[in-house]
Formats: C-alpha cells, sequence, structure tokens
C-alpha cells in the first residue's frame, strides 16, 4: 500500500469518453432487486459490526438522525460530482467555490432536519467547511488533465450464488491502456493501521463489481482523503477479490439466516456510543420493536413500519 498521490500510467487525456453508469444503460450488468434487502459495503458493516444495528436499520428501516458531518460528506459528493460534470478546462478551484451553494440546493431538499437544524450564520460556516475540503482536493489531483469515465454510478450486480451487491462507486477512471481505477472520497482524515482495513473492505467491494460486472480487476483503488489531504492507493489481485467475494458469500448467508430466524443478536462495542439504536437495544436498557419479517417483495408495503426515533 503506498500513501502518496500517484497516477495510473497514461491517465492524462482529457479526451472524454461517454459516462458510463446503470442508469444510462451502459454495460454495467444490473440485477433490479425489487425490494429485497441488498448488500452494500455499509451494510456489510454493520452486520460484521452489530447484527441489531444491521436489522434495525437495514429490515425495519428506522431513520436515523444524520450528522452534520454526514450531511456535509454528501454535499462535498455532489460538488466533485459537478466538478467533473465541467469541461475539463474549466475544473478550475474558484469555479468549484461556486458549486457549493447549488450543490447544496439539491442537497437540503434530502435533509430538511439538518437545515432547519442550522441559522443563516451556522449555514454559511457549514458551506465554506464544504469550500475548504473541495480546495483540498486540488492538492491531490488536477481535474483539468482527465475525464473520469464515471461519477457516483449506482451498480447492482447478483453474484452467482444469488448475492445482491449494491453500491455507489464515487469515480472510476480509465487509462489509455485501458486500465481501470476505482476512486472513493472521504471527507474525513486518513485512517491509521487498524480502520484502514475497514477502508479497504469498501473499496474491495467496488472492484468485486467491477470485476463482475466487466471482467476485469481494477488496476488501482484509490481513497482519497480530504480533511488531511491523503491518498491511499491499493492494487487488487484477482485471487484476493474471488476470496473476498467468498467472504462476502459467507457473510450474506449468515443474513440471510438471521432474516429467517429474526435472531439479529446485539453486539456491544465501543462504537456503541455513536449508535442512534441505544433506546432499542437490550444492551441499553430498550427493547426493540416485533420483528417485520424478511422483506420479500414491495419495499413500500413495508413502509407503514418504519418509524423515526425520537
Ligand atoms: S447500541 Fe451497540 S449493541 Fe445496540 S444496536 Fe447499537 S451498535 Fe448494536
Amino acid at each position: 500500500m503506498s500513501v502518496p498521490p500517484d497516477s495510473l500510467p497514461g491517465m492524462r487525456s482529457t479526451a472524454r469518453t461517454p459516462p458510463v453508469d446503470d442508469r444510462s444503460g451502459s454495460e454495467f450488468r444490473t440485477t433490479l432487486t425489487g425490494g429485497r434487502p441488498t448488500l452494500s459495503p455499509s451494510r456489510a458493516m454493520d452486520f460484521k459490526q452489530c447484527p441489531l444495528k444491521y436489522r434495525l436499520r437495514a429490515i425495519d428501516r428506522i431513520a436515523e438522525t444524520p450528522s452534520l458531518q454526514a450531511v456535509r460528506g454528501t454535499l462535498v459528493h455532489a460538488v466533485l460530482e459537478d466538478l467533473f460534470g465541467l469541461p475539463a478546462a474549466e475544473r478550475l478551484p474558484e469555479r468549484a467555490d461556486t458549486l457549493a451553494a447549488s450543490a447544496w440546493s439539491r442537497v437540503r431538499g434530502e435533509r430538511p432536519e439538518v437545515v432547519e437544524s442550522l441559522t443563516d450564520q451556522r449555514l454559511e460556516v457549514f458551506l465554506d467547511e464544504a469550500r475548504a475540503l473541495v480546495r483540498r482536493y486540488y492538492r491531490l489531483e488536477d481535474p483539468t488533465r482527465f475525464d473520469p469515465e464515471s461519477c457516483e454510478a449506482r451498480v447492482e450486480v447478483e453474484l452467482d450464488d444469488g448475492v445482491p451487491l449494491l453500491g455507489i462507486i464515487d469515480r472510476i477512471d480509465v487509462a489509455a491502456t485501458g486500465a481501470l481505477r476505482v476512486v472513493d472520497y472521504k471527507t474525513g482524515r486518513a485512517p491509521g493501521p487498524t480502520r484502514e482495513t475497514q477502508a479497504l473492505f469498501q473499496l474491495k467491494f467496488y472492484a468485486l463489481m467491477v470485476l463482475r460486472t466487466r471482467g476485469r480487476v481494477p488496476a488501482q483503488l484509490r481513497l482519497i482523503y480530504l480533511a488531511d489531504a491523503q491518498i491511499l492507493t491499493y492494487t487488487p489481485q484477482e485471487q484476493e477479490l474471488l476470496r473476498f467475494e467468498r467472504t462476502l458469500s459467507a457473510l450474506w448467508a449468515a443474513i440471510e439466516e438471521a432474516g429467517r430466524s429474526g435472531d439479529f443478536q446485539p453486539n456491544s462495542t465501543r462504537l456503541c456510543s455513536y449508535c442512534d439504536y441505544q433506546p432499542l437495544c437490550p444492551e441499553f436498557g430498550g427493547t426493540p420493536p416485533p420483528y417485520p419479517g424478511w422483506p420479500t417483495g414491495d419495499p413500500t408495503a413495508r413502509s407503514t413500519a418504519a418509524t423515526r426515533l425520537q
């Protein structure tokens, strides 16, 4: 693993290739999941960390209060997506500064409860923080010098044994040689050795999706940490991704088994301090709602069961 920023050979062309994602009938082989739960990197990590947390999020769909930090992350991703939607020559820092306001007008609609909590003064600080993160991005890459193949591509794929994977890949770059790079932006700081494994879990997940949709192993996985302007890169190997695929299959089998039995045990760790579900968790004296059962059909049929934590 290497930390300094680097580039794939040939990743310098600004010749534009059409965006590729599963929403535009592209080469991504999509699998509509018809309301069934899917396995994303976040949900996989949830189940590994605490099966009850997975259940409350993915099956009961009990809404959590989004943190300001999470909303800022959504905003920064939206700005970077908009930035790459501009002609390469226009992707300058001054132009990026102007994108925060328009991106915010989209993001704010998705998070009205957060907007309500922001005073005008706090909103300006919030937008400035997002702009500062985007400015830091320029220390790591020059977006005027290449065109990504896709940004924020929603990818769904079903593995051969039926595991339904879902991911939103921040960016996919393709070098002149055809080499693929999978990129993920993080608005936090680069992790230490312990959390690095967790970060790589997400990238391996995406690399496997690329392998299964395109039949090619990405040449590079790149995590861009904006808070401290660090890049973490990783070169995946096919055998490693195949082993990872078996790990995901085993994890999904465990999720389905818990889904059938309704037995989603709490797993108390230090991460409980950040868990919104404490009031519903036996580890904290709470009681989970009755298990609604494994969703199989139209997700809207279950929406009346969804509740919000007070
Ligand atoms: S508080 Fe801890 S044990 Fe309880 S659901 Fe949340 S993460 Fe799991």
